[in-house]
């Protein structure tokens, strides 16, 4: 769809057909267009291939069209240049992925309200927190907590998922330093004061936190950009340069840890079971892999809903590089392949699980 000012009619909507082999010529078919943005293209096409299409003024313009290439009924906006905001990909520090403004569901703009509500007035816990942290932190560091807040409901896990991290953030978890003076002691050490600042560093739960560390090493970085206070490194998500984990697989495996570790831990108060360290592993390999599990299967629908359209582009190259710590995700068919490496680990906690053989079948 094109825009050009006619002699006779002033400015007109059309559509150009490029040469095909049999007539070598650039037709343009005059489009007649209501107010709501539909078009009804008119018989009788103009020959112009004589035109020079890139002139500015004599040529002809690019249209904004509403809604993605795949709807049936994509409005006309107007000229591009005198249209905005344009549909296009937009992208929102709230949201996690990329979106089309005529695709701004509901469901998003109440992730994005959500978002912005988090983001003023920092919560009380901040202060609460820095009384309990101070002495443990670098001197000069200040904790990025704008940073930390906004990271809130990341790419690869559900709401659901980051709950309890959240939870603790809050300083909201059930912890038996509520209680009174005589059943404040750890359920698991046994050995210390069960507070939310205890949890992190608990030795019970050390061989979980190894785990997670491996983990992150196998996404492909360093030990040594590993926090090595696990209050910092699990609770805040902060690197040992004091930063905000970026990579969303990085904060994903950080936050499970306390999805996978109070859970046992609410099981073992409630039910009286054991707080079984080999368990707890396994089943956060298996959360881990769920997580990744759902991120391939709503890439493999979008790609779908996709593939019988006249869209050139499946998936926004930006995906790629989202989930490269995991493993190479093909724009064109939307499968993500899992990297050896984690594969092996996840197999090793007898939690993998193949998405992708079904179709090589
Ligand atoms: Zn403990």
């Amino acid at each position: 769809m094109v825009y050009f000012t006619s002699d006779v009619d002033g400015d007109t909507y059309a559509i150009l057909r490029a040469p095909d082999a049999h007539t070598h010529v650039n037709k343009l078919y005059e489009l007649r267009t209501d107010n709501s943005g539909f078009a009804v293209p008119l018989p009788d096409p103009h020959d112009i291939t004589d035109w020079d299409l890139d002139d500015p003024i004599d040529g002809i313009d690019k249209v904004s069209m509403w809604g993605s290439v795949a709807k049936h009924f994509r409005p006309i906006m107007g000229p591009m240049h005198t249209t905005y905001p344009q549909d296009g990909w937009w992208t929102s520090t709230l949201l996690p992925d990329p979106f089309l403004l005529s695709e701004l569901s509901i469901k998003r703009m109440t992730l994005m309200f959500q978002a912005l509500k988090r983001l003023p007035a920092p919560p009380n816990c901040e202060a609460a927190w820095m009384d309990r942290i101070a002495s443990m932190l670098p001197v000069d560091i200040d904790i990025p907590w704008a940073i930390i807040w906004r990271s809130v409901g990341s790419l690869l896990l559900s709401p659901k998922a980051e709950y309890t991290w959240f939870r603790w953030l809050h300083r909201g978890l059930y912890v038996r330093s509520k209680q009174e003076a005589a059943t404040r002691v750890c359920r698991l050490c046994k050995a210390r004061l069960e507070s939310q600042k205890h949890l992190p560093f608990c030795t019970t739960t050390r061989p979980i936190r190894e785990l997670v560390n491996r983990i992150i090493e196998t996404l492909g970085y360093d030990s040594s950009l590993i926090n090595t206070n696990p209050l910092l490194s699990l609770g805040l998500n902060l690197d040992s340069n004091m930063e905000v984990w970026q990579d969303p697989a990085v904060l994903a495996i950080l936050r499970l840890y306390w999805r996978v570790v109070y859970k046992h831990m609410t099981r073992l108060e409630v039910e009286g079971t054991h707080f079984y360290t080999p368990a707890v592993c396994k089943d956060l390999c298996r959360e881990f892999m769920s997580c990744i599990l759902a991120y391939q299967s709503e890439r493999r629908t979008f790609y779908l809903t996709r593939k019988y359209t006249s869209r050139p582009e499946i998936l926004p190259i930006s995906a790629v590089s989202k989930v490269a710590s995991i493993g190479e995700l093909d724009v064109h068919t939307g499968t993500l392949h899992i990297k050896p490496t984690l594969v092996n680990l996840l197999k090793e906690y007898d939690s993998y699980t193949d998405f992708n053989w079904a179709e090589s079948e």
